[in-house]
């Protein structure tokens, strides 16, 4: 049986790059049952056989909810979709389109990423325009015993979209809480190139801790079940992260530099082992939040 996470919530592992308990997709049961997140495109399958073992069969997914278009959310959704043709998929309207083709996603993808495309990301099927149903600010959606309500939390990504299940009060929050896995003692903001903003960051963090919810749940990974304090921490932290790198800028320095200032700064009282990098650095890594916080503090400064 998968872990349950919290009341009815499932998580099926992604196992994304082979490493347990970074990517979360989670699996909302009832009578209609949904995804929140659906893995990299590599992990569909995986993600498929999960829910067939739970008796899920093609015609019974109701919905797949992405909380943005990043491959680690929503690489998985096209080859869902095309296992489970019953299922919509929902994202926030400007995320749409790169679901429907999505070749530019994953050609600049390629880009950062080059080789990992293959071995850690995956291809995206692309999914037929009629499947998707884009989600407006306070949308909700009806599962039978739980209502959905989306919350545009733009600033990780301009097109994110936070899901609370205003049943239970859990919110989750894709990459707009930040990333803290299960062994660190502190949270992580993710300020990913090419479209971090801080003040919306700032501002979505506010909305979502003024929601008062139950319990977070964080797609990188798991259960925050004092949400409050927790957001408290990460907004804090988000503006020394922002301090430093307008400091970095305002030096002259570059985004490397940047990131080795940040790791000294909060790397080791994370609580990851330094010495593991491929852990240190799974999902929401120090070199790409440098890189997402120095061309921020580069536009803030010119
Ligand atoms: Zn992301």
């Amino acid at each position: 049986m998968l872990p349950e996470l919290t009341d009815g919530v499932l998580v099926l592992d992604s196992e994304m790059a082979g490493d347990p308990d970074h990517n979360g997709v989670f699996l909302l049961t009832g009578s209609r049952p949904a995804l929140v997140e659906s893995g990299v495109g590599l992990a569909g399958e995986r993600v498929a056989e999960a829910l067939t073992a739970l008796g899920i069969g093609p015609g019974d997914l109701a919905a797949i909810v992405v909380t943005h278009v990043h491959l680690d959310h929503a690489g998985g959704a096209g080859e869902l979709a095309r296992r489970f043709p019953s299922a919509t998929v929902m994202v926030h309207p400007s995320g749409a389109k790169h679901l429907v083709d999505p070749s530019r996603l994953e050609a600049s993808a390629r880009q950062v990423h080059g080789p990992l495309m293959d071995t850690v990301y995956g291809h995206m099927t692309p999914i037929p325009a009629d499947r998707i149903r884009v989600l407006a600010d306070g949308d909700t959606v009806d599962l039978g015993e739980r209502q959905l309500t989306a919350l545009h939390t733009p600033g990780h990504a301009p097109h994110h979209v936070a899901v609370l299940d205003t049943s239970d009060g859990t919110l989750f929050t894709g990459d707009a809480a930040g990333v803290r896995l299960p062994e660190m003692r502190t949270p992580r903001p993710s300020t990913p190139p090419p479209s971090f903003s801080a003040a919306d960051s700032r501002a979505s963090l506010d909305r979502m801790a003024a929601l008062a919810p139950a319990r977070l749940v964080l797609t990188h990974f798991g259960v925050v079940t004092e949400p409050l304090p927790y957001l408290a921490d990460l907004t804090d932290r988000l503006g020394r992260w922002c301090a430093a790198a307008e400091k970095a800028v305002a030096d002259g320095q570059d985004a490397a530099a940047l990131e080795a200032e940040l790791l000294r700064l909060f790397g080791a009282e994370e609580g990851l082992p330094l010495e593991n990098p491929a852990r240190f650095a799974s999902t929401g890594g120090y070199s790409a939040n440098a890189a997402g916080l120095h061309l921020w503090a580069t536009r803030q400064l010119t």
